[in-house]
């Protein structure tokens, strides 16, 4: 066996390989177009673990790059891989983004066996070297496929520089005396081993349920009936947002006994809760919403593309009627503990005026921006004018005509108040911390057309928010930022933000929240909209944001910027001026007392975990969840924990919903629980809990993931935990986006559930 470099192999026949291009061009085609080889040298060996982590950062998705197979040699110094993607640049991104940084790229040609199922996982192989003399084509495979039945692979650059043939170890010999008996004697080869480090293969290691099908279930054909346990519930459902509304929808269709507890007066979540000045959505609205009715979306007329909160309050109301979910419901009645009883198998749920429930399942629609974060400003209390936190704010309104208000936060929220009462207040002082980049919303109102046209496309806008990234109707473009020039970047930036809602941010270039280069492009291109927008030089200065866009949701924006230019719009730079403490007449700042007469806290939620955290949930062995997540939020697929059976969590931490379009997201992992409690009941379990083992892999993934992209350079966000003192400073959100998410969680229901534990 004689070792050598693959590259040392492919240089060597690159030369000849030239000559004979068109020879080559008769090969049989099976996966031209979008195939794409990389030779390799790693900074480091990497070993195959390495390989599937890298393999799973979420980068590959946003790239649209399927990570097929890799074939990485026996010392570790070269690796072959083979992709799907929509080009050669979006390949190169990601591995750039991985750390290698001199693969050779290629459009290849894959012919032999291209099932990846092939070649068996982790089975030795070798990579052998194709001379450039070795016959046509066409005679090559011609031979390969009747000698072999097809079992080799063979990758090809398009450019006819790169020929390597990759078969099982066993066969090598075989193959290698087929090609000599055609009178080609192989240049040389390499013992490597094959990986399929498809993102796919996610828990494929844990013991699970692959074999569960197959497996005489405990109490096979006798699926638990709604309220078997002596009186029970079936399932409780906490919250009564678009994640609670479509929980208990969807197990009600199921047939089960369900009720919810909201600590609310009505229902909509954060639609109930958030009535501040300027309240809107900021997906299009028809996206955002409940989806599980055809009636329904004929039935309600929106009047804005991104509908105010009164409108989407007004929409909850109405569905909750139409589909008669209010007798399940409670209203006013906050639950303030969750135990579960590790004998029965089953949760008590107990509400602040001390109903308790029992209930086999529990989901935890508790929403990730619902527990109102107050700043810790000394005084507090001691303001005598009104003040209010928006996500509390009084359903009779609060009187700011004419007075001398202050806004603490800049924020999506606080973007949405200071552009809606500018005007309306007699002096309006905005406390700003942090700038943020707002791109225009573009809202408008929706007329008939523009309904008719919804319910007409309605299966293909769901298909097409589905396939998207983020759940939206935007989606990446994909191509690389840095494959234009100058001026056509420049250009698509300009149509962006000409365009309404996220395109911007969610419909720019493929990596955009990859590449800390393209990102700035894009940063930049938005600071100059800001100077453009805002007349004192000054005062444009300070909202001008340093760090990566996208590194917080992107606030949309109404005349936020013009805002500033209104003689009573003042900007209090807390960076330079920070507050001291609140006062009876208004807030000090280390310069100056500003007088007030309303202080609005626009300064968001403890985020993720927050809502959970204000519950004193238990689990097995009383257990408590807020000490388990001390450190940090750990889950399984953001939707279960381990050594909490039964509790399911809809948009709870290391959830896509942040990044994506909450409403997509949400009715993803309603659709995966109900699946998943389903599947529990049919085999005649009662009991269901992630294996340590699988939320440890979950929770490095989200982190993975997160590393995967500019996120990681912004730390100072609720994305983070950051706004909440005493939180761990670990990511709490999913970056890899809402298709990413969906295909890791119907990955898991579709082999079986593994990593769940059933009993
Ligand atoms: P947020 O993004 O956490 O913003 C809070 C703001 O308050 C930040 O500007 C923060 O400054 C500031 N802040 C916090 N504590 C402060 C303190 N002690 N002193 C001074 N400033 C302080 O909260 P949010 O604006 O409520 O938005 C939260 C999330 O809700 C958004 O990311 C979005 O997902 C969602 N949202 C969506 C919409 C919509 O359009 N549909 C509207 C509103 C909210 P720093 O940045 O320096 O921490």
């Amino acid at each position: 066996m004689i070792h050598i470099h693959l590259s040392t192999a492919v240089r060597g026949v690159a030369r000849k390989l030239r000559k004979c291009r068109s020879e080559f061009a008769g090969f049989i085609l099976r996966n031209a177009m979008n195939d794409f080889m990389a030779l390799i040298t790693p900074p480091a060996p990497p070993d195959v673990d390495e390989v599937r982590r890298l393999a799973r950062h979420g980068c590959l998705d946003i790239h649209r790059v399927s990570w097929l197979r890799c074939y990485l040699s026996r010392d570790g110094t070269r690796m072959l891989c083979w992709y799907h993607a929509p080009d050669a640049e979006s390949v190169r991104l990601v591995l750039r983004h991985q750390g290698f940084t001199d693969a050779v790229v290629r459009a290849a040609v894959v012919s032999g066996d291209a099932d990846p199922g092939a070649l068996a996982e982790s089975r030795d192989c070798r990579v052998l070297e194709l001379p450039a003399d070795s016959g046509t084509s066409a005679a090559l495979s011609a031979r390969l496929d009747d000698a072999h039945g097809g079992r080799y692979r063979a990758l090809i650059s398009q450019q006819g520089d790169l020929a390597l043939l990759v078969v099982d170890h066993d066969r090598a010999d075989a193959v290698a005396d087929t090609l000599g008996s055609a009178g080609i004697a192989l240049i040389d080869e390499q013992n490597a081993v094959e990986i399929d480090p498809r993102p796919a293969s996610l828990f494929s290691t844990l013991p699970g349920a692959a074999s569960r099908a197959g497996r005489p279930s405990r109490r096979a054909g006798q699926a638990v009936a709604p309220g078997d346990a002596g009186g029970m519930l079936d399932a409780v459902v906490i919250g009564a947002g678009l994640s609670g509304i479509s929980a208990l929808h969807r197990l009600l269709g199921m047939g089960l006994v369900v009720r919810l507890y909201e600590s609310g007066s009505g229902a909509g979540g954060v639609w109930h809760w958030n009535r501040y000045p300027g309240a809107r959505v900021d997906s299009e609205v028809y996206t955002y919403v409940f989806s599980f009715s055809d009636d329904l979306v004929r039935e309600w007329d929106w009047q804005e593309l991104f509908a105010p909160q009164a409108e989407i309050a007004r929409y909850f109301e109405h569905v909750i009627d139409r589909f008669d979910l209010r007798r399940h419901m409670r209203f006013d009645s906050p639950v303030v503990a969750v135990h579960f009883d590790d004998g029965g198998g089953f949760w008590t749920i107990e509400t602040a005026d001390g109903e308790r429930m029992s209930a086999r399942y529990l989901v935890a629609a508790t929403g990730a921006l619902t527990a109102p974060q107050m700043p810790d400003y000394p005084g507090l209390d001691t303001f005598s004018g009104v003040s209010c936190h928006t996500a509390r704010w009084p359903c009779s309104g609060v009187a700011l005509a004419g007075r001398r208000v202050g806004v603490i936060g800049t924020g999506a929220t606080g973007v949405q108040v200071i552009q809606t009462i500018a005007g309306e207040a007699g002096e309006l002082y905005v406390f700003q911390r942090t700038p943020t980049y707002c791109v225009p919303q573009r809202n408008r109102p929706m007329d008939d057309a523009d309904r008719e046209r919804i319910r007409r496309d309605w299966g293909r806008i769901l298909d097409a928010c589905r396939d998207s990234w983020g759940g939206f109707v935007h989606d990446f473009h994909p191509v690389s930022g840095l494959a234009v020039s100058a001026a056509d970047r420049r250009a698509k930036f300009e149509e962006l933000w000409r365009s309404p809602g996220f395109a911007f941010w969610l419909g720019n270039y493929a990596d955009l929240m990859m590449n800390p280069e393209v990102n700035e492009y894009a940063s930049d291109f938005l600071r100059e909209k800001i100077r453009e927008q805002v007349d004192d030089p000054d005062v444009a200065r300070r909202l001008i944001p340093d760090h990566p866009l996208g590194t917080k949701r992107v606030p949309l924006e109404n005349g936020y910027y013009e805002a500033f230019n209104r003689p009573d719009v003042h900007l209090v730079d807390l960076r330079e001026t920070p507050i001291e403490r609140i006062v009876p007449e208004g807030v000090r700042t280390s310069r100056e007392t500003i007088p007030l007469d309303v202080l609005i806290h626009a300064t968001g939620f403890d985020a993720g975990t927050g809502a959970l955290a204000r519950i004193d949930v238990r689990g097995t062995g009383g257990a408590s969840l807020a000490d388990k997540w001390r450190h940090g939020a750990q889950t399984f697929l953001g939707l279960m924990v381990s050594g909490f059976p039964n509790l399911f969590l809809v948009n709870g931490p290391h959830n896509a919903a942040a990044l994506s379009n909450a409403g997509r997201s949400i009715e993803q992992n309603v659709t995966w629980i109900a699946r998943c409690i389903e599947h529990v009941r049919e085999s005649g379990f009662t009991r269901i809990d992630a294996s340590a083992e699988a939320e440890k892999e979950w929770t490095e993934h989200v982190v993975d993931a997160a590393n995967g992209t500019v996120l990681a350079q912004m730390t100072d966000s609720w994305f983070y935990g950051a706004n909440t003192s005493g939180k761990p400073r670990r990511v709490t959100i999913y970056a890899g986006g809402a298709r990413e998410h969906r295909r890791h969680c119907d990955a898991v229901a579709n082999a079986g559930y593994p990593g769940l534990d059933f009993s």
